[in-house]
C-alpha cells in the first residue's frame, strides 16, 4: 500500500483574496483533489492561507509544490509533514473557513489576538484546521 501524508502549511496572500478568489482555487482544488484523492481544508484570514493536504505521499508532494508555485500566494512555509494511517479530513476535498466569531474565539483560547500562523505550533495549527472543518463557510 502507499505511503500516506498529511502535510500542513501556511503562506501570504498576495492581496486582500475576495470571495470570487477564494471561488476559483475551491472550485479547482476540489475538481483536482477529488481526482487525485487529496482530501484537506483550507482557512483564510488576515491575508494568511492555511491549509492541510492528505493523501498518497508521492501525489500530496507534487500537488504541494504545485500549489507552491501559485502567484497568488507567497512565502509558503511547511509547518508539519506525517505519515498517516488514515485520512483525518475525508469528508471534504478541500473544505473552507474564513474569519469569523468562532476562529477569533478559539484563538483567543490559544493566547493570539489575531491569526498570524507563524506563532502558532504544529500542533495548534492542527487544532485550529480541524475545529474549523466543522465550522465551515459555505463556498
Ligand atoms: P492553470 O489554470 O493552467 O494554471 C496555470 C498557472 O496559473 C498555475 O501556476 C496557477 O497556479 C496559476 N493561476 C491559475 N489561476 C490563477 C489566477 N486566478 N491568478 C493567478 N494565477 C493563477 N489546487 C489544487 O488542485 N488543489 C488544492 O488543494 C489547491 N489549493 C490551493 C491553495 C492555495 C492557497 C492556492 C493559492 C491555490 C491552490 N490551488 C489548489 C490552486 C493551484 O495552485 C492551481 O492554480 C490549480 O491546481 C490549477 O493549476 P493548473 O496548472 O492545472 O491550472
Amino acid at each position: 500500500m502507499e505511503k500516506m501524508v498529511r502535510l500542513v502549511y501556511f503562506s501570504s496572500a498576495v492581496r486582500d483574496m475576495a470571495l470570487s478568489d477564494l471561488k476559483d482555487i475551491l472550485t479547482i482544488a476540489r475538481d483536482n483533489n477529488a481526482d487525485k484523492d487529496v482530501c484537506g481544508m483550507l482557512c483564510y484570514d488576515n491575508k494568511y492561507f492555511v491549509q492541510v493536504l492528505e493523501g498518497e505521499r508521492e501525489t500530496v508532494n507534487e500537488l504541494f509544490l504545485h500549489i507552491s508555485d501559485d502567484p497568488r500566494h507567497s512565502d509558503v512555509v511547511i509547518v508539519s509533514y506525517d505519515y498517516i494511517a488514515e485520512q483525518t479530513f475525508n469528508n471534504w476535498k478541500m473544505g473552507y473557513a474564513s474569519s469569523s466569531p468562532l476562529l477569533s474565539a478559539l484563538l483567543k483560547k490559544l493566547e493570539q489576538t489575531s491569526f498570524e500562523p507563524a506563532d502558532l505550533t504544529p500542533k495548534q495549527t492542527f487544532a485550529v484546521l480541524k475545529y474549523m472543518s466543522e465550522h465551515q463557510d459555505e463556498i
